[in-house]
Formats: structure tokens, C-alpha cells, sequence
């Protein structure tokens, strides 16, 4: 039996809810989530920076202590009085690096470049580290070669770098410690970093998998969080705000025009016969026209502090934030012009033969509560209705914009 088409309309998808079906496992989103995820790190990423770099900064200090009191002084022009000056030189560079890192992290930079700096200063240290064990070798002094692999580890530690970050690093430390092999003039020297070279490049491989999985779950949490997060904030129908941010906004909104004696406008807006409209094309249909009144709603709202509200059934609103009374009318003259020019069929509309809205305007007042504007604007919407529909009304207080369109 053939199964009837399915006519529902879509219901709204989240952006969140996209990338996950679109998938990521390059770890990348699409430039405005993959911007999104990066400013939801850069408090981690300033955070780990910071304390990373003064636990490394402090262990290293140690080794620079630790150096003064173990190399000896050796011939002035001896091979190991110039690689002591060279170790000397190194710790010097990877400790102002640290304490570069220290201050950057209260920098006030975008993330790719407090990251990428990071990234060098993670890589300094490796360097640095490969470097100090060499030289000890080089000098013949005592050294704990698997300390290597301690470093390796720590450059996978979710220090806030970004696995293709880490795996540079780890790339270049194992390359630094392979040319320290092949350029050693001592054999025993170059065959024991050979060695090391090899025990790295294994625990890389391990490592980078793992590096891999956890930001590839770092990065499902935070599209699940922010599904989670949108789905509240929004209708699931029309993707416009719900009703919960409504009143949380409008709240806010009006305190902030208050505060800085700012016009604010609260449109209310209505599908007209919208009931016979269903009767006649049947639900599945009428979604999909509160899906085109709803974005041509949200076309209406474009500045960060506006907001295009489903409120419920076939009723929208608009808040218009340092608007004042002329424009507000306009917008919801424009708006009411715009469904009309959706040309949607409703033949059994006694107004137009296509779907049309009402929309009702009311002007902040100082002092004024969010329930009471409300009523001004739903008194204005009742007027448009009264005055038979496919119009606008309000704001009360401009004397043209009381006459309908
Ligand atoms: P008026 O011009 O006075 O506003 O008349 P109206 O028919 O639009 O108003 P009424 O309040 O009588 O009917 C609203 C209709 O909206 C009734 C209901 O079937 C429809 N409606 C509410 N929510 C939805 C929805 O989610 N989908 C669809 N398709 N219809 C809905
Ligand atoms: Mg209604
Ligand atoms: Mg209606």
C-alpha cells in the first residue's frame, strides 16, 4: 500500500542540530558555530594558559637552578664550555617564553592568535626540554632521558590547545629530538636519542587518538548544550523566539531603553482568519504559513537588542529597541505589506483573497511595566482588527500613525 504523503511541515532546525547531522570529523564546524565554540573556549583556553605556564615556569626554574649547581666550569673553547653556554642560553629564552605566556594570557586578544601563541610557547618548551636532555649527554652528566616522555604527555594535556595544535607540536619535539640524533658527535650520544626518538614517535600515536576522541566529545557536548540551549529559547515550529524569552527580554529591554533614555517599541501581530484558513487547507498547510509569517517577522528584527517572538498560535511580536514612534509604525506598515506579498492563497478570507495580519504598535512610557505596554499594544491590535484587518495601528501617540494604512 502506498503511504500517503507526509505534509507536516519541518519543524525548525537548530544550528546545533545541523552539525551534528552534517557531522565534523575534521573538528570543524561551519565558520559561525566553529566562531561560537572558540569564544565559549577562550576563558579555558586564558585559564589553562595562564597556570600551565606558571607550573612549567616554576618546574623549569628548578632545572635552571638545578644547572648553575651541577655544570661544572669547563675550559674556555672546549666543546662542552659551548654547549653549557648553549644550555644557558636555551633555559634563558624558554623561561622569558613562560613568562611571556603568563602575561599574554591576561591579554585582551582574539582566540587564534592567544592560541597560537600558546602553541609556540608549548612548542619552545619541547624544544627546550629535548635540548636540556641532549646537552647533559653531550656533557656527560647524568640525565633521565624518559623525562622526554613526561613532555610528550604534557603536550597532550588538555591545556586548551586544539588536537591539530598538539599534534604540531608533538610533530616538531620529535623532529628537534631526531636531528639532535643524527647531528650528535658523540655515537653513543646520537644512538641514545635515537632511541628516545623511536619511544616518542609510539607514544605520539597514542596519544593523538586520544587527543582526537576527547575534543571530537568536547565538541558533541557543546552542539548538545546549545541544541538544548536554543530549544528553549525558541519555537520549535518557527525558530523565532518562545514566549519565555519574550517576557525575560522584554523585561530587560525596557530597563535598558529606561536607563538610557532610549525609545522602544512592542508590536503585536496577528495571522487574520487564520482558523478558516486551516479549515479550508488544513493544518499541515497553515504551519507552513506561520512558518513564512514568522520569517518575514524576522526579517523585521535585524539590530542585536530587537526580537522576533512567536508568542504563541498565530500570534507574533516584534520588540524594536531605540525605535521611535515613526519608524515603529512604518516597521509594521512594512510588515503587514510584506505577508501580503507572500501572495499566500486564502480564498475563504473575507479581507483579501490571500493572507493577511494585523499588527497593533505601542511606544514605551517612562515608568511604564512590560504588562502594561502589552495591553497598549494589544488595545492597537484590536484596533487594526476593528478597523477591519490587513493593517497597523499605533503608536497612540503620533497623530498620523493613528489613521490605518
Ligand atoms: P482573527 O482574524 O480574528 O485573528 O481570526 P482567527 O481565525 O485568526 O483567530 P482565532 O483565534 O479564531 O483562530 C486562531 C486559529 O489559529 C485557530 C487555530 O486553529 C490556529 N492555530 C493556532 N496554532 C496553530 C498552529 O500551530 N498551527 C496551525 N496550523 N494553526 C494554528
Ligand atoms: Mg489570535
Ligand atoms: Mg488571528
Amino acid at each position: 500500500m502506498q503511504r500517503p504523503p507526509d505534509l507536516r511541515a519541518p519543524l525548525a532546525a537548530t544550528p546545533y542540530s545541523g552539525q551534528l547531522q552534517a557531522g565534523f570529523r575534521w573538528l570543524r564546524f561551519s565558520p559561525a558555530l566553529e566562531g561560537e565554540y572558540r569564544d565559549a573556549g577562550m576563558q579555558t583556553l586564558r585559564t589553562r594558559m595562564r597556570w600551565a605556564s606558571v607550573l612549567a615556569l616554576a618546574i623549569w626554574a628548578g632545572f635552571s637552578l638545578f644547572d648553575l649547581w651541577r655544570i661544572p666550569t669547563f675550559a674556555a673553547g672546549t666543546p662542552e664550555q659551548a654547549v653549557a653556554m648553549s644550555l644557558r642560553a636555551v633555559r634563558v629564552a624558554v623561561t622569558v617564553a613562560l613568562l611571556a605566556a603568563v602575561l599574554c594570557s591576561h591579554a585582551r586578544w582574539r582566540f587564534a592568535v592567544l592560541h597560537t601563541a600558546f602553541t609556540v610557547v608549548v612548542a619552545a618548551l619541547a624544544c627546550g626540554s629535548a635540548y636540556s636532555v641532549y646537552a647533559y649527554k653531550l656533557m656527560a652528566l647524568p640525565d633521565e632521558t624518559s623525562v622526554l616522555v613526561l613532555v610528550m604527555l604534557a603536550i597532550f594535556m588538555p591545556l586548551g590547545l586544539s588536537v591539530y595544535s598538539q599534534l604540531a607540536v608533538a610533530v616538531l619535539y620529535v623532529a628537534a629530538v631526531e636531528v639532535m640524533a643524527l647531528s650528535a658527535p658523540l655515537a653513543p650520544v646520537g644512538e641514545a636519542m635515537l632511541r628516545i626518538g623511536v619511544v616518542l614517535t609510539l607514544s605520539l600515536v597514542v596519544l593523538a587518538f586520544g587527543a582526537y576522541w576527547r575534543e571530537y566529545l568536547q565538541r558533541e557536548q557543546f552542539l548538545l548544550r546549545g541544541d538544548m540551549h536554543w530549544m528553549a529559547m525558541r519555537d520549535a515550529l518557527t525558530g523565532l523566539f518562545n514566549r519565555r524569552m519574550f517576557t525575560y527580554h522584554l523585561e530587560r529591554a525596557m530597563r535598558q531603553a529606561q536607563r538610557d533614555a532610549r525609545s522602544l517599541a512592542l508590536l503585536l501581530i496577528d495571522i487574520d482568519h487564520f482558523k478558516r484558513y486551516n479549515d479550508h487547507h488544513g493544518h499541515p498547510a497553515g504551519d507552513m504559513v506561520l512558518q513564512q509569517v514568522a520569517a518575514a517577522v524576522a526579517r523585521s528584527a535585524a539590530r542585536p537588542l530587537d526580537m522576533a517572538v512567536r508568542l504563541g498560535g498565530e500570534e507574533f511580536a516584534l520588540v524594536l529597541y531605540d525605535c521611535d514612534a515613526a519608524h515603529a509604525h512604518h516597521a509594521g506598515g512594512a510588515l503587514v505589506d510584506a505577508v501580503a506579498q507572500l501572495a499566500l492563497a486564502h480564498p475563504n478570507s473575507p479581507v483579501a483573497p490571500f493572507v493577511t495580519v494585523s499588527t497593533g504598535c505601542a511606544m514605551l512610557r517612562p515608568g511604564e511595566r512590560p504588562e502594561d505596554l502589552y495591553t497598549r499594544a494589544d488595545e492597537a491590535l484590536y484596533g487594526a482588527k476593528t478597523a477591519g484587518r490587513n493593517r497597523c495601528h499605533g503608536p497612540q501617540r503620533v497623530p498620523s500613525a493613528e489613521v490605518s494604512l
